[in-house]
């Protein structure tokens, strides 16, 4: 249990014993988060890419000692060769030559992140100019108890389906969506959250919705709400989770052996009038400029044509995966008004 004390720490921040159930809730914990989504944003792309692939390397490791030979071999061969599209200072796309899908897969988890980013940013856009709401992040929690990933993340999701399907929540809000992120402490006991973006129609005393939420669960009032004020960085912050459920460095076997029986479980989702206006809706070809996506943008470049950011004419370079952390810095250390590409 050892690779587990790390997180433990992590996790200790928002510590609700049942006993106290009426104790305030530790105000540090979304602080925290926040300080600890912009320390990684100040990661380069080369540390990043680095610590994607040494992620890799320990499932693959978890996945052979578990006799999961397929998953290893998958995973060995994901981003294994790449096709970079480059003028030598900018990264204009960059083309596996295969991707696992697997959940865990650090690789896949950034495009899987990408996509959803691409796929609700516009509804959201939309929905939020067309509905006059405001969104919130909202962080729900629930109390501990001995019970696995499972069945941990089926009593927050069970618990939040009662609490947004009140009058008082339907009153307040919008729908929105979720999405499911997972923790463990020393102990071994899961942390499983919920972060909801929430469209909120009216202000409410939040004292109110903890009750609701009491009420949903039946022993936690643990939450957290902050107004988010650029949906573009709400949304990536919550599809984050999505992509990186939780520390997979410091992952046991245990816990890869549990991942692999959850198969089939959502992770992300969406609820109430934000739900339907999303089957209703109609991307229009500008999205991709609206959300600024330069790499979906970027998907009819090939060799020869310019680069979006120096018109340099874009050559293919071939690499393996194991180079990529090397190229980037090669690329961060061309002069700095040059640089600028979307990826991250
Ligand atoms: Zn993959
Ligand atoms: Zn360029």
């Amino acid at each position: 249990m050892k690779q587990l004390t790390l997180s433990a720490v992590l996790t200790s921040r928002d510590n609700q014993p049942v006993k106290s159930q009426r104790k305030p809730a530790p105000r540090t914990y979304l602080d925290n988060r926040v300080t600890k989504s912009q320390r990684e944003n100040k990661r380069t792309r080369s540390q990043r890419a680095r610590e994607r692939l040494q992620t890799k390397e320990h499932l693959t490791q978890l996945a052979v000692g578990l006799g999961e030979v397929e998953l290893a071999d998958k995973l060995q061969r994901c981003h294994s060769r790449l096709s970079v599209l480059t003028c030598g200072r900018h990264i204009a796309r960059i083309i596996p030559n295969f991707t696992c899908e697997f959940r865990l897969c650090p690789d896949c988890g950034r495009r899987r992140s990408r996509k959803l980013q691409n796929k609700y940013l516009p509804i959201m856009r939309g929905f939020m100019l067309h509905r006059k709401v405001t969104p919130v992040h909202l962080v729900l929690t629930q109390t501990h108890r001995k019970e696995n990933r499972k069945q941990s993340a089926k009593r927050i999701k069970d618990a939040f389906k009662r609490l947004h399907r009140n009058s008082f929540f339907k009153e307040h809000f919008k729908g929105g969506t979720w999405s499911l992120e997972f923790t463990k402490d020393k102990n071994g006991l899961h942390h499983t959250h919920l972060h909801i973006i929430g469209f909120r129609r009216r202000f409410f005393d939040i004292e109110l919705l903890r009750g609701e939420w009491l009420t949903a669960t039946g022993d936690s009032h643990v939450l957290h709400l902050k107004q988010i004020k650029d949906i573009a960085t709400g949304l990536r912050e919550v599809v984050k989770y999505v992509s990186k459920p939780l520390d997979i460095r410091r992952f046991g076997a245990e816990d890869l052996r549990e991942f692999l029986n959850l198969k089939n479980m959502r992770m992300f989702g969406t609820f109430g009038e934000f739900r339907d206006f999303c089957k209703d809706f109609e991307p229009s070809d500008n999205d991709a400029a609206a959300v600024g996506d330069l790499e979906s943008l970027a998907r009819d470049l090939v060799e020869g044509c310019a680069c979006p950011q120096c018109s340099q004419p874009l050559f293919d370079l071939r690499m393996s995966g194991k180079e990529l952390p090397q190229f980037y810095e090669q690329v961060e250390s061309s002069p700095p008004d040059k640089v600028g590409t979307s990826w991250n």
